[in-house]
């Protein structure tokens, strides 16, 4: 089945906002096995929104729109979508006390033009709006499927996974299930070559990668009568990306990220935790912190970016940094140990590198990061390149922290 996604809104246009609905609802489409062939984005413009519309029906069998749904005049996603399928427009009553309820709940009174969010096009579906008053929609002619959804994402995502995810997945000939296997520590051409033979040989289940920063993720998306049919095809698939990437595999869950899985190795070893930041200032420790739950393990982090906070917060040696320099091996470990010692945590992670664009030289040039970690007084340093603006190093250095910090408290495991 084919789905075509199309955003509706002049800000996109303009740059002022990043279709972000895009990405998320591609995404989740590739996962529930829709072929995605266009995505458009149109400005808040009735006749140039119709075409849009009708070039998208007459070639695809599901077209989603996002935005455009509010109460303003400008907001014409619906009543065009309406026009082209010659559906008229009716005042619901049902959605039009969901609308009051939203208001009398927020202590407050709607406006006039709030009920023209109340008219819905005959024969459609409303989707519940848990975070605002923009209902969605679900409307079909002939065999094929519109869905307008709000275009907050805080408001489209939840409408996404609870309304419409079960309706287009009930409109498919069988049931779709994946799998994510989630690795760190291979870059993503080395972690593709390692499974060419696998990615060339799909057909059912199919395997698609995904590279993000520091990671590389592989979706198994198989399809068969029954979810339970499906999920068994994936598992020989699975277990054969975990036998290949062995400890690389820091999940196969969805939900689980790369500083969760950290945080959860700390909290089994019963590990606090400190980082000592110079480039990645203080970005080790938010991604850390993005895991609720662990004020238990994260003592306490040092963003140290001049060679007298080094030496000041962590007793770097004043000969250390005029022989090595504050980028390098031996200044890397000395924060690494200093951060233990300081914060009496059992893990500290440090970081020093040159995120550029200036600072570079050809003995230590832009990108060039080194990353200790200190597991109860044993330390491992890593010299990295990393390439990209200077945000991309600082991010990358980040993930190469977490996945260091996962490697030395795995190799601790082993050796205990
Ligand atoms: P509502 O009336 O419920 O606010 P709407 O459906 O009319 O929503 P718009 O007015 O088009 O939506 O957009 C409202 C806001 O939603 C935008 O200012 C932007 O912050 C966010 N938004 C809209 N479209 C997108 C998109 N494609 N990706 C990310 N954010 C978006």
């Amino acid at each position: 089945m084919v789905v075509e996604l199309i955003a509706v809104g002049t800000e996109i246009l303009l740059g002022n906002i990043v279709n972000t609905n895009a990405a998320y609802l591609s995404e989740k489409c590739a996962g529930l096995g829709l072929s995605c062939y266009y995505q458009s984005v149109v400005g808040d413009n009735e006749e140039r929104l119709q075409k849009a519309i009708q070039t998208a029906v007459d070639r695809s069998d599901v077209v989603i729109l996002s935005g455009g749904l509010g109460p303003t005049e400008d907001d014409l996603t619906k009543e065009t979508a309406a026009k082209v399928w010659e559906k008229h427009l009716f005042l619901d009553l049902a959605v039009k006390m969901q609308i009051q309820g939203f208001f009398t709940k927020r202590g407050s009174t709607p406006t006039e033009n709030n009920w023209k969010q109340a008219m819905v096009p005959e024969g459609a579906l409303v989707l519940n709006n848990e975070n605002g008053t923009a209902p969605g929609l679900i409307m079909e002619k002939d065999g094929k499927h519109m869905i307008l959804l709000p275009g907050p994402p805080n408001e489209l995502i939840p409408m996404f996974e609870q309304s419409a995810i079960p309706y287009l997945e009930a409109l498919q000939p069988g049931v779709i299930f994946s799998k994510t296997v989630k690795i760190c520590g291979i870059g993503e051409s080395k972690a593709e070559t390692m499974a060419s033979d696998l990615i060339a040989a799909q057909t059912n289940p199919t395997i698609a990668t995904y590279a993000k920063t520091g990671e590389v993720h592989f979706r198994i998306t198989a399809f068969a009568d029954t979810k339970e049919n499906a999920k068994q095809l994936t598992i020989p698939v699975v277990e054969e990306l975990k036998n290949r990437f062995g400890s690389h595999v820091y999940t196969t869950k969805e939900k689980v990220t790369l500083e969760k899985a950290v945080v959860k190795l700390l909290q089994k070893q019963k590990f606090t935790a400190a980082s000592a930041e110079s480039c990645t200032g203080g970005m080790v420790a938010a991604r850390l912190i993005n895991v609720s739950g662990v004020s238990k393990s994260l003592k306490e982090s040092y963003i140290t970016y001049s060679d007298k906070a080094k030496r000041k917060l962590l007793g770097v040696k004043k000969s250390s940094l005029l022989e090595f320099g504050a980028v390098s091996a031996q200044v890397a470990e000395e924060m690494a140990r200093g951060a233990a010692d300081f914060s009496g945590a059992d893990v500290a992670v440090a970081t020093t590198g040159i995120a550029g664009p200036e600072g570079g030289s050809a003995q230590k040039p832009v990108g060039l990061v080194y990353i200790a970690c200190n597991v109860k007084g044993k330390i491992r340093v890593g010299e990295y390149h990393f390439s990209g603006n200077r945000m991309k190093i600082r991010e990358n250095a980040v993930a190469s922290a977490l996945t260091l910090m996962r490697e030395c408290i795995l190799e601790y495991e082993k050796e205990e």
